[in-house]
């Protein structure tokens, strides 16, 4: 637990640990903002609210969604993803270089950032507290299979795991595989079995009800 931004962190009140120097330099250069009238801690709640609420994580779960249903586009994706994520009509101009790596029988994805919290924000929205925390960025890469198994996702030893470390510069998304007894569902169906989890590595999507 190494976030310190009130406004973040809705689950817990207050700070058990002092801010990391990034996140100083994000409270002072708010405080200063606000000081001198630039901003207003509304607007910064405004934008945060946007990345909680508005962006993620459905953004990332219509392109999961786009890329089961079509398989030109999941090519696509994988070898430029912000232009792939452009072509539904998403803003891609600011992002940063984003990285899609597939879940295939054999291979599961997860992905963490060891130095900070680089994290695929624009179409995720804001990272989960634990994505944040020391125990996560370093057990990720350690032991990732018991992680997992923290997360209730159990793999068998044959699949390979691969877990990709984010920069500043490079964010991954991980794109699950479709669930299986999803062929006759939607777009918009498939999208709500996407989790964020699942887009993170360490939980897979929803299945759905058997349906007669
Ligand atoms: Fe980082």
């Amino acid at each position: 637990m190494s976030s310190g931004h009130d406004h973040h962190d809705h689950d817990h009140g207050h700070r058990p640990e002092p801010p990391s120097d990034v996140e100083a330099r994000a409270l002072a250069l708010e405080s200063l903002l606000i000081e001198k009238g630039i901003l207003t801690s509304e607007q910064v709640d405004g934008i945060i609210r946007t990345f909680e609420q508005d962006i993620g994580p459905m953004l990332g779960a219509r392109v999961v969604a786009r890329a089961w249903v079509d398989p030109d586009f999941r090519r696509r994706l994988i070898e430029d993803a912000n232009a792939a994520v452009g072509e539904l009509g998403l803003n891609t101009t600011n992002l940063a270089r984003l990285s899609v790596v597939a879940n295939e029988p054999g291979v599961h994805n997860m992905i963490v950032c060891t130095l900070c919290s680089c994290y695929p924000w624009m179409i995720l929205g804001l990272p989960p507290t634990w994505y944040k925390s020391p125990p996560y960025r370093s057990r990720a890469v350690r032991e990732p299979r018991v992680v997992l198994e923290e997360f209730g996702v159990v793999m068998s030893e044959d699949v390979e795991i691969r877990v990709w470390d984010s920069s500043a510069d490079l964010r991954y998304m991980v794109l699950p595989e479709r669930p299986s007894g999803t062929d006759g569902m939607t777009e918009a169906e498939l999208a709500g079995l996407v989790t964020r989890d699942s887009m993170i590595g360490v939980g897979l999507p929803h299945v759905p009800a058997a349906r007669a």
